[in-house]
């Protein structure tokens, strides 16, 4: 395990805080990473860790993405992430949320936050009486899952046309990995679009559900990497796209929701070899954020939508770049986005 010391000199955030309330016995952590483009905003997650150090790494890898989702999807928003120490379904009472709630508070806004694992909308509910920095209770965009799911399909269309010269979805084979909140919007959409598609879960209801309302073909869930298809689209787990399932893909184009898809960052140095297009997770996957910031914004529904939507020109620039610099699409995102960031610190 890395020093907290060394942590920090490779992440470099702008700020880390440590605050123990001990009459709740609050112990979190949070982590603004960079306020350049805007204040930081995050989930908070309330989670157990083996050491001190591993919470510190989570909050400070999970607050250096939200930086490059937030510059990547255009918004004035910068990286932040919070970790609350301890067991969520033991540890969580209202006295302690409140007292991360004013602990929030006192940022004045320089961090905002909502859900992440181990903490739901009640939760936010009780924080909120503290503090109104929080997004996801006000109710104007209540399914984050489908703003994802808009983007990603404008994200595919996006790939095609890289790709095929063209955009349309009509008759193009996708496998998607995952029919959950995500999953389930995108096949919804993808079958509108006229494509053909394999869908794998590890959820006997999820597959009954897409396969009785869009007459989709299942596959099991070892299969799905090695399925004859145009797009593999992984929408359940991180690391799946590794040593031993890139030589089995048989796409021509990875595009999905998954958060951290590559297992490694040579992993997409990898596909990029084999002649994959792979769309970066961070890029593709931004309609959630796009629609917590309509929230914090007290924007709208209809706008996260258009705004998820720009996904499409943002990507085809990335994939622009990739190709005119023969670089992998994952290193032509990160260096347009610490560009941008770049120059916002510069002022
Ligand atoms: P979810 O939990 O609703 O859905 C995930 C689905 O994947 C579940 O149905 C689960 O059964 C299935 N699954 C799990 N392991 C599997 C396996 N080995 N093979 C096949 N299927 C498996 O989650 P979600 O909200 O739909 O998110 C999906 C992914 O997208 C996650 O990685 C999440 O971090 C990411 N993401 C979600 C959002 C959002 O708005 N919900 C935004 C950005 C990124």
């Amino acid at each position: 395990m890395k020093t907290a010391n060394e942590l920090i000199a490779e992440y470099q955030p702008e700020e880390v805080h440590y605050h123990h309330d001990p009459k709740t016995n609050l112990k979190t952590i949070v982590v603004i990473h960079s306020t350049a483009l805007g204040p930081a905003t995050g989930g908070t997650r309330f989670m157990m860790y083996p050491v001190w150090e591993a919470a510190l790494e989570d909050g400070l890898r999970l607050a250096k993405g939200m930086t490059y989702k937030s510059a990547a999807a255009g918004l004035n928003f910068g990286g932040g992430k919070a970790v609350i120490l301890g067991d969520a379904k033991k540890d969580k009472t209202p006295a302690l949320l409140r007292a991360y709630g004013k602990f929030i508070d006192r940022f004045n806004g320089r961090f905002t936050t909502g859900e992440d694992v181990g903490m739901g909308y009640e939760d936010f509910l009780t924080i909120g009486q503290e503090t109104r920095h929080v997004a996801g209770t006000k109710g104007i965009v209540t399914d984050l899952a489908l703003v994802t799911a808009h983007g990603i399909l404008y994200g595919i269309r996006a790939c095609c046309k890289a790709v095929y010269g063209n955009d349309s979805l009509k008759g193009k084979r996708v496998a998607v990995q995952g029919a959950g909140k995500v999953g389930y919007h995108l096949i919804a959409r993808l079958h509108e679009a006229g494509a053909q598609m394999y869908v794998t879960d590890i959820d006997k209801k999820s597959l009954e559900r897409v396969q009785k309302e869009f007459n989709v073909k299942i596959v099991e869930p070892t299969e799905v990497y090695a399925t004859e298809c145009d797009i593999f689209s992984p929408c359940a787990l991180g690391g799946i796209l590794n040593d031993q399932t890139i030589p089995l893909l048989n796409c021509q184009i990875v595009a999905g929701s998954a958060n951290n898809q590559l297992k490694e960052t040579r992993h997409g140095d990898r596909l990029h070899e084999f002649g994959i297009l792979y769309a970066p997770d961070y890029v593709i996957n931004a309609g959630g954020l796009i629609g917590g910031a309509q929230e914090l914004l007290n924007g709208s529904m209809q706008k996260a939508l258009k705004d998820a939507e720009a996904i499409y020109d943002r990507l085809l620039a990335i994939l622009e770049k990739s190709k005119r610099e023969r670089i992998p699409t994952h290193r032509a995102a990160d260096i347009m986005v610490e560009e941008k960031i770049a120059k916002a610190r510069m002022g």
